[in-house]
């Protein structure tokens, strides 16, 4: 564990866009003001997560406000609970616990990741948000893509993280569906944007239908390129920009 993620008082923030919501201070505003889970917060608490880091600070509103996001923060300072603590929040009820059918069928949550390893990092710490519970998190494999290509279980499922590459090769075969895919999170989107991925990503982002699909992509950095590619792919996005106070 890396015990020097820098609180959001020690960096500079700007967030640019129509209408950005404020920033919260501490984890415990998202429950008073977007009725964050008891449980999320709760877990929070007990992994030592216990003040927002910057883009945290301003990422969750902005994601909670159902909003795109285009964020640009160091490596280190907590980008994978700023887009899952909403992810979370917003499916709100895992699919086997839903009594009601307006959720419809199959994944409501995605995040690509660029290479196996980062996403079953992101798969961890989703586990530990996620702690009591039955959420179905699957790390996306040549095993549980098999697993998935049930429609049953995939109907059962809430959230994929995936690479690309693995998620297009289901696409094709038409084992998976992301039409009910509301949240679509690409990490290390420098990569993700860059020639060798973005044509997996368009294929992905083409394939999740869904009419209130929301969008967020994170980085440590954006290239002038890959930063024109996120803005066409991005509806009324808010840019949010994290650097080191004093540097
Ligand atoms: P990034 O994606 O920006 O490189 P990570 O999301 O991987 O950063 O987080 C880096 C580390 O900081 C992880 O170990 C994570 O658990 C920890 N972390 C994230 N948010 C907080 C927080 N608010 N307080 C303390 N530690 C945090
Ligand atoms: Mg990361």
């Amino acid at each position: 564990d890396t015990p020097e993620v820098p609180k959001a008082s020690k960096q500079r923030v700007t967030a640019k866009g129509k209408d950005v919501p404020a920033a919260v201070e501490t984890f415990h505003e998202l429950r008073d003001r977007y009725e964050c889970p008891q449980l999320l917060l709760a877990n929070l608490e007990k992994n030592g997560w216990k003040t927002p880091t910057g883009i945290q600070a301003y990422g969750v509103p902005i994601l909670m406000e159902k909003r795109d996001v285009a964020a640009i923060s160091p490596t280190g300072t907590g980008k994978t609970l700023a887009y899952l603590i909403p992810m979370i929040s917003l499916l709100g009820t895992p699919i086997s616990q839903s009594s009601s059918e307006d959720k419809g069928k199959g994944v409501r949550g995605l995040v690509l990741a660029p290479t196996r390893e980062l996403a079953g990092q992101i798969y961890n710490e989703c586990l530990k948000l996620c702690q009591g519970r039955k959420w179905r998190i699957v790390l996306y494999s040549k095993a549980t893509a098999a697993t998935l290509s049930n429609k049953e279980v995939r109907d059962k499922t809430d959230i994929i993280i995936s690479t690309p590459m693995r998620l297009v090769a289901s696409l094709k075969e038409s084992k998976i569906e992301l039409a009910n895919v509301r949240h679509l999170i690409l990490d290390e989107a420098d990569r993700m944007l860059d020639a060798e991925f973005f044509p997996q990503i368009e294929e992905v982002v083409e394939s999740c239908t869904h009419p209130s699909l929301q969008k967020a992509i994170f980085s440590a950095t954006l290239p002038a390129g890959a930063e024109q590619v996120a803005m066409k792919m991005l509806k009324n996005p808010i840019r949010v920009v994290v650097g080191l106070k004093d540097t």
